[in-house]
């Protein structure tokens, strides 16, 4: 059976506690907060009872708007790391793509930490502390802060502990794996999936 496909304005039946009846509903768009209180889906289309206004009802067209807003970029990874990491990082992103914009680099190290959580990179290549330079303690450092989703918080988080390493540790890790891919072998198949993420913006 195709499901039906509702518009604002529609009207439908549900049961209601607060009027303790079977009410009349009629489909708007709403904010409707999320049960555990952690932010809100906005502008969901849902059932409203007609007597008492509340929302009653959540149809199935709702959930994809629901799911974004759920994973919505709350959280951050933050790091501090040796200048060098940084220019090898920005290297690799005008290799890809010299016209890539500022906010590639963010995405490159993502795409890289997500295809670690996937398996789709072997993780034993960065599980060892295996520093690209050595570097005086006095060198600069540049902070590294970036907005991300809260699946992709979670990718972060777990190939650290599976990394067995320091946040610090493993993203200079992922950075050398960067640069082995990107800069040194010039892998084909990640550039050229690189390339596009670069090119959509
Ligand atoms: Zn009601």
């Amino acid at each position: 059976m195709t499901q039906r496909f509702l518009l604002e304005g529609h009207k439908g039946k549900a049961i209601c506690e607060k009027c303790a009846n079977i009410c009349s509903t009629t489909y708007r768009y709403r904010d409707v907060p999320f049960s555990d209180g952690k932010g809100l889906a906005s502008g969901i289309l849902v059932g409203v009872c007609d007597t008492c206004n509340t929302v009653l009802s959540i149809p199935a067209q709702s959930t994809p708007k629901i799911k974004r807003d759920r994973n919505i970029a709350t959280q951050s990874i933050e790091a501090v790391l040796p200048a060098p990491y940084l220019d090898i990082l920005d290297l690799a992103c005008f290799s890809i793509d010299p016209n890539a914009s500022t906010d590639f680099r963010k995405k490159l190290l993502l795409f890289y930490i997500h295809k670690f959580a996937l398996g789709k990179f072997d993780v034993e290549n960065i599980s060892e502390p295996n520093p690209l330079f050595s570097l005086d303690h006095d060198i600069s450092k540049r902070r590294l802060s970036m907005k991300v989703s809260k699946s992709l918080a979670e990718d972060f988080t777990k190939m650290v502990s599976v990394s067995k390493l320091s946040k610090t540790d493993f993203l200079k890790n992922v950075v050398g794996e960067i640069k082995r891919q990107v800069i040194d072998d010039r892998n084909k198949d990640v550039l050229e999936e690189l390339r596009t993420i670069a090119y959509l913006g």
